[in-house]
């Protein structure tokens, strides 16, 4: 195997899961987003773990996602939280995949296909609340909640909107918040009293499951805190001292590598593409195998750091596609072949959320680049 790895903590994810559920009601449902390959730490293990756990819903982002889920025996109900056009609709209906909807023509495709199979679609009508991304009018709600009811082949199986700004505790951000949740609940009050079944009613993202217990309704979608990061830093300590979290959750990835060689270089010599590093006395450079197509961003340079047998260094001239090197200056006790971190799973050195932090992104995206080629290994 390659020495650039991805280790998977499997007990900590449990953690995670756990914290979830003693958080919310024992009656809320939780659906666990699992696109993007789990956030970059595999789909397919996660949704195993979790659905022996007793977790009732998995969501992913595109139809061959959810056929993925399917393929590896994964019978928990999968919701489609993006779009998929309408070659992708057969998918949909014979892997049983539970699309989000919103537009009539969309329904009738939906319909069509399902009648051609013999099957009946679940789906979950989507409102556009505030989002701004997808989804119906909260006015256009009962229209649309009874178009669906009344194909013959489709089930309303829930009705659900998305926050914009649920991890924020600005004040602005949490006014937007409730007015998103008042939208929300007045357009679900109005099926309801219409005598339709609005079927799961769902909206809470990580955000809103710590700070918005009124808007857990029957079910919540917590993503980032199922891996162990909080989606705002601010929000977490202010849930955290306020104990209405009783506990802190636990990064799941590990991202570790092998020194491949160690280089001998004079004072001036350059380093990397650009010469964006020069040297400024004689040192040594250590070469690891990972590069941007292992997920290793280039403007992670100049500030990433690793650890090495204890010691930090730093990360030095640009990432490459497959390599990037390392001062390791004349630390002789640095052998070729010593394990490196890059981020762990604990707050000892640096999570991938302390990198993303250092370079001005989110830990989303910092976990979910972690690519392919980057082997899972799932430890505990
Ligand atoms: C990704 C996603 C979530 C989960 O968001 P987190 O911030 O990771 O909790 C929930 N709902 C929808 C519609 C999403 O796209």
């Amino acid at each position: 195997m390659r020495a650039t790895i991805a280790k998977i903590h499997i007990k900590n994810y449990i953690h995670n899961i756990n914290l979830i559920r003693k958080h919310i009601k024992p009656e809320t449902k939780i659906c666990v987003p699992v696109k993007a390959d789990g956030y970059g730490h595999g789909a397919i293990k996660i949704a195993q773990v979790s659905q022996d756990l007793g977790v009732d819903y998995f969501a992913v982002a595109t139809a061959d996602e959810g056929k993925e889920l399917r393929d590896a025996g994964i019978t928990v109900p999968v919701l489609i939280l993006s779009i998929p056009t309408l070659e992708e609709i057969p998918i949909l209906v014979k892997y049983d995949l539970e699309p989000l909807v919103f537009s009539k023509k969309y329904i009738d495709e939906l319909n069509d296909e399902a009648f051609r199979e013999r099957k009946n679609i679940k789906v979950h009508l989507k409102l556009d609340t505030g989002m701004g991304r997808i989804g119906a009018r909260p006015e256009e709600a009962l229209s649309i909640s009874r178009y669906i009811t009344s194909k013959s082949n489709i089930i309303l199986a829930g009705v659900c909107t998305h926050f914009a700004l649920s991890d924020s505790i600005e004040k602005t951000s949490i006014e937007y918040t409730k007015f998103q949740l008042k939208r929300f609940s007045d357009a679900v009050e109005e099926i309801k009293q219409n005598g339709i079944n609005p079927g799961i009613v769902h909206c809470s993202n990580s955000g809103a499951v710590l700070m918005y217990p009124d808007a857990h309704f029957d079910m919540v979608r917590p993503g980032i805190i199922c891996y162990g990061f909080a989606p705002d830093k601010k929000q977490y300590e202010y849930v955290l001292n306020n104990k209405i979290l009783k506990d802190k959750f636990k990064p799941v990835m590990e991202l570790e590598t092998k020194i491949v060689a160690i280089m001998e270089h004079k004072k001036s010599d350059s380093i990397s593409y650009g010469r964006t590093y020069i040297c400024n006395k004689d040192t040594r450079i250590a070469v690891l195998p990972a590069g941007y197509a292992d997920g290793l961003l280039r403007r992670y340079n100049p500030n990433l750091k690793v650890k090495i047998n204890g010691k930090i260094f730093n990360q030095v001239g640009r990432i490459c596609m497959d390599q990037c090197m390392v001062e390791i200056d004349n630390d002789a006790s640095i052998k070729t072949g010593d394990t490196v971190t890059i981020f762990n799973d604990d707050e000892s050195f640096q999570t991938a959320d302390d990198i993303a932090q250092s370079c001005n992104t989110i830990s989303y995206e910092v976990l979910c680049c972690i690519s392919k080629r980057v082997p899972r290994i799932y430890v505990d």
